[in-house]
This record gives C-alpha cells, structure tokens and sequence, in this order.
C-alpha cells in the first residue's frame, strides 16, 4: 500500500515497531479522513502474541537502556524531534488527513511534537542530597520504573504520543505505546523513524483496538501506565492496573468552565472566547465547555460570538482557508448528533448552528445554545464537539459554586479586565489549571493535570518527569 499525502509519500504500509523491527499483522483495520469518509490506508492490528513479544523486548532491553549515560539518552529523544522536523510537511499532511483538523492545528501539533522532544530531552532530575555529614550520607535518587505502557487517544495523537515517549524514555524506562485506533497513522510512523536512533526495544508501537489496551494495561510486567483518554476509560485503566499495582498517570476529561465578568469589552475578547470553546472542532480536552456570561454582557458577548462564529470557515483540512474540521469519527459524531436532537427537544434556543449536516465527512456546525437550565445534557455532560452553551449569571459566589458543581477538574479560565478580581476567583476554581484572559498555553516546563475525575497525576515539567521514576533513598555510614 501507497499512501500519497498530496506529494509526498510514504512508500512503504504501516508497521508495527517491535523488537527494533518493522512487523506486519494478518488482521488489519482502516485509517478514514473524517473529512470525506473515504478509507485512508489499512493498518496492522496486533495480536496477543504480538503484545507479548514487544513487552519481552522492552524488559531486555531496559536495564542496558537504564545504563546508558542520562546525556546520551537526552541526544537520542532531542534526534526523535529531528526525524519529525525532517518530515514536516509529509506528517502535516497525514495528521489532517487521519485526524481532520485544519492546517493551522496541524502544524501546531506537529511544530509541538518537535519542540517537546527536544526540550523534555534538556531535562534531568538531580539526586538530593539529604545529609553529608562527613561519612554519613542520605540521598534519593530517581530511578526507572522499567517497561512503561503508553495509551493515547484520537484527538492529538502524535503529540500526546511524545508527551509520554520523551518523558519515560530520559528516564531511562523502556515502552509500549498503543495509539488510537481510529487515528495511529502518525504514531505508527513515528515508531517506524525512530528505529533509526533507538536501540532494539527500547519503543515499541503496537496499533490495535480497546482489547489491546486492555492487555498492556492488565500486564504484571509493565510497571506503569501513562494514560490519556476519556474518564470512563480511566477508571477501567485504574481497575487493570490493580493486578500488580501498577503506577498511573491518567489525563482524562473535562467539563471546562470560562467565567465572563461584567467589566469586559465583549467584541474584544469573543475571537479568543470562540477559540477557547472550538479549537480542534472542540475536541480538546481543555475546551471551554461551559461559558458563563454576566448578566450585564450576556446579550452582548452571545452576539458578538454568534458573529465571529459566522466568520469561521468548517471544512476539509486539506483546504487552505479551513479553520475547523470535521468531527475525528462517526461514533463522536454520531454522539454530539444526538446531544443536539436531545437539547432541540428539550426546547433549548440555539443562537447559531444546531443541525448536523448530511453532506459527506463527519461535519456538526458551530452551535451555540442560548442559556439552558443547569442539568441539560450539554451542561453536564462533556460534548466533545462543537456545541457552548452559554450560561447566564448574576452573583460571582453563585458562579463559582456552578463552574465547581462537576465531578470533572481539569482546567478552567477567568475573563475581567480587573485582574485581581478575576485571580481571586481563579483561586477559588477546582481545576489543575487556571487561565486569566487568555486560553490552552502548555510548555515543557509547565505542570498539567486535573484535579477530581479529571485525572491523576501529572504531565510535562520535572513532576511530570518524576512519574516516570521510583524514588529511592540510599543511607550510608561509615564503619568504626
Ligand atoms: P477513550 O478513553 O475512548 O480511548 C483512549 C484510548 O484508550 C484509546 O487508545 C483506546 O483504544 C484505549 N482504550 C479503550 N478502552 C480501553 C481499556 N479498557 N483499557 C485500556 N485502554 C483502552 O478516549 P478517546 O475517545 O480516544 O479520547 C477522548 C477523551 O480523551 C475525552 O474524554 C478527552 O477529554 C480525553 N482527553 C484528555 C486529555 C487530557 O490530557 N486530560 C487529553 C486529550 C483527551
């Protein structure tokens, strides 16, 4: 098979990466452009068999891995950055032909994935020396868990990919990572490239479906599971992983809140509140996905959203001017589908949008719900597509006690032009991130993780790093 990403191509099928090889699999499933419907390529699915292979690979070659100088292993993972980089183009392409979204989030995923290999490859944790006290010595020191088991969603895939490969790799574990099915294109290739730089073992990519997550995460020789998915699939995750007590790191949903406060211009802030909400056809973990207006700005901020909402062009990614997608599959669009014809019976208003098209591609317009009761459906429950209600409020306690009324705590923002006030109430928001008056700034360096079911754990910075390791404290002292 051929894959021809307008122009520049991949000559080869897609291979698993086991055991420092390219490996083929009897059965297949097929990558879909969300955008057209129509097949992409075949892909491996692997077999049990398979799994175990990888996972044996991964535990021989780990020690020698573990032992590699910490300087070297930093080179090889900054040299994955490079493989990407060297390929740019071509992984643009097929990252919007495999997930839908438009150039621009294209390019920022894959530009990202660059940039977190090398700059997660700069990173190291020092021993702390506790005491040293002439012959008496206390230090911990962060070792390696061993063979860590990655799972990643459809979403972001090569990018969420490398927030778990740069990681575990610097510190020294070797892994098993099982992209999504429906999106394991870029994460199967990148596998494939980076046999160039890595030792046999030390990555492996298995594509494969819910059972082969299933597995990796029931395995009793994986030692950790980094996890990146929906909070059902979470708590199945967590419950796995209980054979051999497993490490966790899960990142899961959200149910994001954004509080307007009544001191702001509304045509100044609506571009960034609608990107806020829509990024990546709102298919982002962190979206706004609950927007609460003050009284005094509702009619206004719904208006100039619902205008700059107009401006916005939906389509095929392939497209220069697009700046949305598609919805990534059918059983997501099939969901926020029936999230609509629920609010529409349930006699919601919609400022714009509201109904599914039916032309090819898995395309739901913007909508914009104007002021449903707290417990509607697209209130409570975390859309995943591109549907806002937005919420009116009068009292800022009242506001807090709503945007906090959720089992979910993964990030939140505030929007005032006093920002002492719109800090104080940041303060008071049960989420693992807070943004004031801007939205979705991640860094290498810059801790992210939710609070309540949102996750446990955390990614990126050096506490991300430290979940890739044991802690161990090593006391000396000297004989008489
Ligand atoms: P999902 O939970 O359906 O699937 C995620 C991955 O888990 C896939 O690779 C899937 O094959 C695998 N999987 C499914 N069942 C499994 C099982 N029983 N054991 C082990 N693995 C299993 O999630 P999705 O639909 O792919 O992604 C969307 C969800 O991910 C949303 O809820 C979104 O908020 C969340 N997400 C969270 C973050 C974050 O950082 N917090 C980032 C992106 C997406």
């Amino acid at each position: 098979m051929t894959l021809d990403t307008n122009g520049t191509m991949k000559q080869t099928p897609y291979a698993l990466t086991i055991n420092g090889q390219r490996v083929f699999s009897p059965e297949t499933g097929q990558a879909i452009n969300p955008a057209t419907e129509q097949p992409i390529c075949d892909f491996p699915l692997a077999s049990r068999d398979q799994l175990e292979q990888a996972i044996a690979a991964a535990r021989r070659a780990q020690l020698a891995w573990a032992d590699t100088p910490i300087t070297e292993r930093q080179q090889m993972v900054s040299k994955l950055g490079d493989l990407i980089e060297q390929n740019q183009e071509a992984f643009t392409k097929l990252l919007i032909s495999e997930q839908g979204k438009g150039r621009a989030a294209a390019e920022w995923e894959i530009g990202g994935s660059i940039y977190w290999c090398r700059e997660v490859a700069k990173q190291s944790l020092e021993d702390e020396v506790v005491v040293r006290n002439g012959d008496d010595e206390i230090v911990t020191r962060y070792t390696p868990i061993g063979v860590v088991g990655g799972i990643t969603p459809w979403n972001f895939p090569l990018l969420l990919a490398v927030w778990k490969i740069a990681p575990a790799l610097v510190a020294g574990n070797t892994m098993v990572l099982k992209p999504s099915p429906y999106t394991p294109l870029c994460t199967l290739w990148f596998g494939e490239l980076a046999l160039q730089v890595l030792p046999p073992g030390v990555l492996n990519i298995l594509s494969g479906g819910n059972d082969l997550g299933q597995w990796i995460t029931e395995h009793p020789a994986i030692g950790k599971i980094s996890f990146t998915g929906s909070t059902a699939t979470g708590r199945r995750v967590m419950q796995s992983a209980a054979v051999n007590l497993k490490r966790l790191t899960l990142e899961l949903g959200g149910n994001d809140p954004a509080i307007v406060l009544p001191d702001v211009d509304a045509k100044a802030i609506a571009k960034d509140l609608f990107w806020a909400a829509f990024a990546n056809s709102a298919q982002f973990c962190v979206a706004c996905k609950r927007l609460y207006v003050h009284e005094a700005v509702y009619d206004d901020v719904a208006r100039e959203l619902a205008a700059y909402a107009a401006t916005v062009k939906v389509g095929d990614g392939m497209e220069a001017d697009t700046q949305l997608g598609p919805l990534q599959n059918k059983m997501q669009y099939d969901r926020v589908s029936q999230l609509l014809e629920d609010s529409r019976k349930a006699g919601l208003n919609f400022l714009t949008g509201g109904a599914p098209t039916h032309k090819p591609g898995y395309f739901i317009p913007v909508t914009l719900i104007d002021n449903p009761p707290d417990d509607s459906r697209c209130v409570v429950e975390e859309a995943f597509g591109p549907v806002l209600p937005l919420l009116k409020y009068r009292d800022v306690e009242d506001v807090i006690a709503r945007a906090n009324n959720t089992h979910y705590g993964l990030a939140a923002s505030v929007w005032g032009r006093d920002t002492a006030k719109a800090e104080a109430i940041a303060r008071r928001i049960e989420a693992g991130t807070v943004w004031i008056n801007h939205v979705h700034v991640f860094a290498p360096n810059i801790a992210f993780g939710g609070h309540k079911q949102s996750g446990v754990g955390i990614e990126n910075s050096l506490h991300g790093l430290a979940e890739y390791c044991n802690m161990q404290t090593v006391m000396s002292k000297a004989l008489p």
